[in-house]
């Protein structure tokens, strides 16, 4: 039956404000991965291991060999708005690391069955805490570094459980998002398997190995270098040549302050610098990272931090679109030619 609205206000219970704030953080397996790579990352970790069962639906563990997690702050780690990341709001504003709100291990631990072990350099073991901010802290085993279980995504949530799509186009996200992060991370080890079975493995490498890894031959055999600055910003990457284009937009990768995006003014200021060398129905493929003072950007926009604001939108669209365009020039000079119609 519908439910009454005729009810006095009342506070919300701690795990209920959780599940509601998981329903933007947690929207699917793959948001998970993605929180959990971005802490082993914010931890300093230079090995990755990331293991999924059944989509991730059933598993995702991810075990890194960063700095770790103190025992007596272990509760803290899986409470809501608890961060080691930023203390002030000017913190906020200039802040470096991928995480900062505090919520996400809080929101997973919501709604799935969540352990986190971790020894930090200085400890002669392991520590576990299982479930939520209300467990105990017991010793355990395992290396330097953090493992965080989590199993049986949205067991208490069944509603949101029914959005999940099949297991193997749940996989093809999770897949996807370790691919962005490792793109933008040669310079740490990543592997990744699914039911038990390796899927990838990629070393610590440079970009050019990387992402030629990661995409393929056809683009690494099409692809211009590029290394800009102009003041208080720096775009640097790939572009594919006109060879290297696609059918579909599923060779872009973009990323600013080594957080992947996905913004309308990027994604425009590229496809602009292609204009006059791509007919209209190709996409362009990329990776192109672009490096400004925190200060200069707003992350905190969404809860994915997947859209950013800047604070100078034209400056940096002419830089991205001036960049890119200066780079397919000199091509086009040398005769790579544009696909025709
Ligand atoms: P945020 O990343 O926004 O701080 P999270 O909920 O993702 O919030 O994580 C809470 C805290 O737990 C982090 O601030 C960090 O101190 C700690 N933490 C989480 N994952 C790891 C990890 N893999 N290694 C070390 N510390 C971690
Ligand atoms: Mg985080």
């Amino acid at each position: 039956a519908p439910i009454s609205a005729h009810r006095p206000i009342q506070a919300l219970p701690d795990q209920l404000i959780s599940q509601i704030a998981a329903g933007e953080v947690v929207e699917r397996p793959s948001a998970v991965v993605k929180e959990l790579l971005e802490n082993a990352l914010d931890a300093g970790a230079t090995q990755i291991t990331v293991r999924l069962e059944e989509g991730g639906v059933k598993r995702i563990a991810i075990t890194d060999n960063g700095r770790g997690i103190a025992p007596d702050q272990l509760p803290l780690a899986l409470a809501r708005h608890a961060t080691s990341k930023i203390a002030s709001l000017t913190d906020l504003e200039n802040v470096a690391t991928l995480g900062f709100r505090g919520e996400a291990l809080a929101s997973i631990a919501a709604v799935a069955a969540v352990s986190v072990t971790s020894r930090t350099a200085d400890a002669p073991h392991a520590w576990e805490i299982v479930g939520s901010h209300h467990g105990t802290v017991a010793p355990a085993s395992g290396a330097h570094g953090t493992t965080i279980d989590v199993q049986d995504l949205y067991f208490n949530t069944p509603a949101r459980r029914k959005f999940l799509k099949s297991e193997q186009t749940e996989y093809g996200h999770c897949a996807e998002v370790v691919r962005r992060i490792a793109l933008a991370r040669p310079d740490v080890a990543f592997s990744l398997s699914h039911n038990g079975r390796t899927i990838d493995h990629w070393n610590v490498s440079e970009m050019a190995r990387r992402s030629a890894h990661i995409l393929g031959s056809d683009f690494a055999e099409a692809r211009l270098a590029i290394d800009e600055s102009a003041g208080p910003l720096r775009v640097h990457g790939y572009a594919g040549l006109p060879t290297a284009s696609k059918a579909r937009a599923d060779g872009q990768f973009f990323y600013v302050n080594g957080r992947y995006v996905r913004d309308k003014l990027l994604v425009h200021a590229v496809r602009a610098a292609y204009q006059d060398v791509l007919h209209g129905d190709r996409f362009p493929s990329y990776v192109l990272a672009l490096d400004l003072d925190p200060s200069l950007v707003d992350v905190n926009v969404h809860p994915s931090k997947i859209e950013v604001r800047f604070r100078d939108s034209r400056a940096v669209h002419q830089f991205v679109f001036h960049a890119v365009q200066r780079a397919l020039a000199k091509t086009s000079a040398t005769d790579h030619g544009s696909v025709p119609p």
